[in-house]
């Protein structure tokens, strides 16, 4: 998951920021690794709307396709796992990340391509060019004069992702600082450029996280003569402390990071003292080529393309085998059960079948909105739908559903994610879509949808009501960090949720799913 509006032009613009893109910038903003209370959903469907199968003409309304039911039953959860522990091992392997342009997501996207090819899909590599990021050393941050506390780089602060270097000493001002703004709030200030009209040029300026994108807080922050900002998240604690990104670095002058409540603390009283600060942060940026792996069904209606993906790179700072490993395993793992039912003389799609394992989602969806941006009108129109899988083994996972308050197109494919749910007799509850690669087809207008497990708010008491778990524990206790290992991973929790994904690439790959949106 990760914050990601972008306009083809990869340069992002403020206007875009529809209901579409509010689920994003709250995930944003709500970014913390200690427990936070779930963000409020707003305007999201609590109950199953009376349901039934978007059926197509001629279909039988109630039961199934035999596609859909026999590529569920096909999942093997063994086979997910086996794939997670080998992605685990590519990835260890080759430096303990899959970022983008690193040497790991090069060979996952060569176990993932090699993979399908065995299968007989026709693979095509979609290549992009984008940065690498790194923090070549750990920053300072420390409060010189008189001596304050001492804050470790990596554990209290770090660089944001795409940040540039800077090494600056001044004072700081607290923009509508508030030192008991509680876990998961997203009351601090920043977005508007009035927002800043007090802030006296050349200050290291102190925010909490806001509604917006990180990106447009140190864009206003430069324009007010700020040196550098140093966003402290009220749930981060030492340890903890994640990297939102900054979407394009072009343009970004000043040094900006990420820190935790404490740090946020002591600047906030730095700030009222008229104390000065040094702040040092190195990091490093080298152009990449890296590619998304594409791969269509051999068979299929090529003007009906039913497309299913995830994000195959990983957060700089860990593994990613929650992060994406379980959406894209899974998504592995339908393709492979598809081959396998049509090799058999099984029931095979009437549709063709796309599956896509994203590069670059971390840094901004870059490999989805290029892919999505370089396809023609008409190769875009042949798209029918896009199912996003991104997180699905959360340890003290939910079931959440993608829903769009402003995409009618995505209704048919909500349904069917939740009937997929509600016919297995597991509980789910709606999630804002728009956070992950969903969001270039939906702002496309191309039917989308997905399933998400949960990442780092605090489990609430709602969420054990419906889904079990631990009350006040973070849903991925190590979202974006080093632990995301498989042993971060709940495997009958994907199982599920990989089932469902299947149920429902199969009903829509037979053809028979109506998706022309209710009247
Ligand atoms: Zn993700």
């Amino acid at each position: 998951m990760t914050d990601a509006r972008r306009p083809p032009s990869h340069r992002p613009s403020s206007r875009r920021r529809g209901p579409l893109g509010v689920g994003l910038a709250l995930l944003l903003a709500a970014c913390g690794t200690t427990p936070t209370a779930s963000p409020s959903p707003t305007a999201l469907p609590t109950a199953a709307p009376s349901f039934s199968p978007p059926v197509a003409s001629g279909a039988s309304p109630g039961l199934a396709p035999p596609l859909a039911i026999a590529l569920r039953d096909a999942i093997d959860p063994a086979a997910i796992v086996e794939d997670l522990r080998r992605l685990e091992a590519i990835t260890v392997d080759s430096g303990g990340t899959r970022a983008a342009g690193t040497p790991g997501y090069d060979a996952a996207a060569s176990f993932v391509a090699d993979t399908l090819r065995s299968l007989g899909y026709e693979v095509t590599l979609d290549e992009i060019v984008a940065p690498l990021f790194a923090e070549t050393v750990p920053g300072t941050l420390d409060i010189a004069s008189p001596r304050g506390p001492i804050f470790e780089g990596g554990d209290d602060f770090r660089a944001m992702l795409l940040s540039p270097s800077g090494d600056v000493t001044a004072q700081v001002f607290a923009l509508d600082f508030d030192p008991a703004a509680p876990p998961g709030s997203v009351t601090g200030s920043g977005c508007d450029a009035t927002d800043w009209t007090a802030v006296p040029p050349g200050r290291i300026v102190l925010v909490q996280p806001d509604h917006c994108l990180m990106r447009d807080v140190v864009v206003n922050a430069q324009q007010s003569g700020a040196v550098a900002v140093v966003r402290s998240t009220p749930a981060w604690e030492s340890g903890h402390v994640l990297r939102p990104t900054l979407l394009d670095p072009t343009g970004l002058t000043i040094p900006a990071v990420g820190a935790t409540h404490q740090v946020g603390l002591a600047l906030n009283d730095a700030a009222e003292e008229g104390y000065e600060v040094h702040l040092a942060i190195s990091t490093s940026l080298v152009n990449r080529p890296m590619a998304s792996v594409i791969a269509d069904t051999p068979g299929g209606d090529p003007d009906h393309v039913v497309m299913l993906g995830g994000h195959l790179d990983s957060v700089i700072d860990g593994p990613g085998i929650n992060d994406n490993g379980s959406g894209t395993m899974t998504v592995l793992e339908i393709a492979r059960r598809l081959a396998a039912l049509s090799d058999a003389g099984g029931p095979s799609p009437a549709w063709k079948v796309r599956v896509a394992f994203w590069a670059a989602e971390e840094l901004g969806l870059w490999g989805s909105f290029r892919y999505l941006g370089n396809l023609s009108a008409a190769d875009a129109a042949r798209i029918a739908a896009y199912l996003n899988f991104d997180m699905l083994g959360s340890i003290n996972g939910v079931r959440e559903v993608y829903h769009y308050a402003d995409s009618a197109s995505s209704a048919p494919v909500e349904q069917l994610l939740i009937a997929a749910l509600d016919g297995e007799g597991l509980t789910w509850s709606s999630f804002g879509g728009g956070s992950s690669d969903d969001l270039p087809f939906a702002q496309a207008g191309i039917p989308a949808g997905g399933l998400f497990s949960g990442h780092n708010t605090a489990k609430n008491e709602d969420q054990v009501a419906e889904f079990g778990g631990t009350l006040g524990a973070s849903l991925d206790p190590c979202y974006h960090l080093a632990c995301d290992t498989f042993a971060n991973i709940d495997p009958e929790w994907l199982a599920d949720l990989a089932r469902a994904a299947a149920w429902t690439t199969g009903y829509l790959a037979s053809g028979e799913a109506s998706l022309a949106p209710a009247p």
